[in-house]
């Protein structure tokens, strides 16, 4: 709770400028807080009269920082096979562990995961805790949870990263939550301070407007989750050593209030747009549904896929796994070939590191053309099918 000390505010409106939520307003010359307030503290920091304190949260988020050490991975396995995001993460752990001079570590759970470990140590974890069970071959949110839990509460991590996949969306709120610890979702950019260890998680905000920079002082870990293809991983070296540690769970913690019938690949999922290297993507101004079928040409002479901007996702003409942006997917293909799509910034981060960008529009202006390898400014109709047809005409089709 942010309490007002009456006798030491002087109504000077510091702490009124400096809320980003409009929580305070100084009213007959001493602040009020009314229920925005986050307790995020920036008020304290600037009071210099020091009439303002947090009770209560402050007290039960302030930890011992020294005491937790080490960059953690969570690496999700599914259907056999560790998710890539986890080698991804692994890269982006490796840099921030060499430069706070701290292990880096891999944490999997799964039925007969043990020999995944060799290939987290090839791509740099230096250990990995292994926790390998049976109740474990289906994933249930509620023991994901308190396993994880309780292996942070033992080791003591000063930062945990995941994979912002629906697994990793999941469960990794509940374990930040249970330990009282910041979380940052879907971070674009990843460093240390090596000094203080302080984890500086960069992620859009304001609706894709502002890069912000987040910051944990007084709770750990430190959470962030990344999505898959925003981080790339260090080449895997086979001849890396590291250790592997087999954690027993007690029973206790492998019991679930969920019991999973059946796991089904969903169809839509089949395609999964970003593990392909060439997209056909489509906007609004393909018009409607019937629009994609041109696009689908193309993608399928290319071998690739076709992919979206939100704007058709929502007109209802792709599903939703198609969509890329920031509240899509994040893909980094070879090539990606953008037809009436405007650019907007929300599109825009989940498509921008493309090796190659080919935009077609018939806006000169459009914002896309900023990104754009390959600027086509002309109607899409036209456009598509000559590029289909000459490809076909190359192959000798
Ligand atoms: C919080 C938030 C999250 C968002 N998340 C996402 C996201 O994940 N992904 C995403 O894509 N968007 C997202 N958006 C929406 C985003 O702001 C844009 O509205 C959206 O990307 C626009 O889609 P578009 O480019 O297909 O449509 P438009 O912006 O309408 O652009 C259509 C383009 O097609 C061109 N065009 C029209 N007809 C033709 C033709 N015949 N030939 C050639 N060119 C033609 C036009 O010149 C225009 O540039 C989000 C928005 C918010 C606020």
């Amino acid at each position: 709770m942010l309490i007002v000390d009456k006798e030491k505010c002087i109504g000077c409106g510091v702490c009124e400028a400096n809320c980003a939520f409009g929580a305070i307003t100084v009213e007959d010359g001493c602040a009020v807080v009314n229920d925005r307030c986050t307790l995020c503290g920036a008020c304290v920091e600037n009071c210099e009269p020091q009439a303002l304190r947090i009770e209560g949260a402050e007290k039960s988020n302030k930890v011992n920082l020294d005491e937790w050490s080490g960059i953690w991975v969570f690496a999700e396995f599914r259907h056999g096979v560790i998710a890539p995001v986890a080698f991804e993460l692994l890269g982006a752990g490796r840099k921030l562990a060499d430069a706070r001079g701290v292990s880096l570590a891999a944490v999997v759970f799964g039925d007969g995961v043990e020999a995944a470990a060799a290939e987290l140590i090839a791509y740099g974890a230096d250990q990995v805790y292994v926790v390998d069970d049976p109740e474990l071959a289906q994933y249930r949110e509620d023991v994901y949870g308190r396993i994880m839990e309780s292996l942070i509460r033992d080791q003591r991590p000063e930062v945990v990263l995941a994979g912002a996949t629906a697994i990793g969306r999941s469960f990794i709120p509940q374990v930040a939550n249970a330990l009282n610890a910041g979380l940052t979702a879907d971070c674009t950019h990843l460093a240390i301070r090596p000094e203080d260890g302080m984890l500086l998680q960069t992620r859009p905000a304001f609706g894709g407007n502002i890069m912000a920079t987040i910051e944990c002082p007084h709770s750990r870990p430190q959470m962030a989750t990344v999505r898959p293809k925003v981080m790339a991983p260090m080449p895997p070296d086979p001849s890396r050593q590291g250790e592997v540690i087999r954690v027993e769970v007690p029973e206790g913690l492998l019991r679930s209030r969920v019991e999973v019938l059946e796991s089904v690949l969903s169809k839509q999922d089949k395609v999964n747009i970003q593990e392909m290297e060439i997209l056909v993507a489509g906007g609004r101004g393909l018009e409607n549904e019937k629009g994609f079928e041109l696009l689908r040409e193309l993608a399928d002479e290319l071998g690739g896929a076709v992919a979206a901007s939100r704007a058709a996702v929502d007109s209802g003409w792709i599903p939703y796994p198609h969509q890329v942006g920031q509240t899509g997917k994040t893909v980094c293909p070879k090539l990606y070939i953008a037809c009436g799509i405007s650019g907007a910034i929300q599109h825009a981060v989940g498509m921008q590191s493309a090796e190659t960008i080919v935009a077609i529009n018939r806006d000169p202006n459009a914002p896309i053309f900023d990104l754009a390898t390959y600027s086509l400014v002309g109607d899409l109709f036209e456009i598509v099918p000559l590029l289909t047809n000459k490809i076909k005409e190359n192959r000798g089709r």
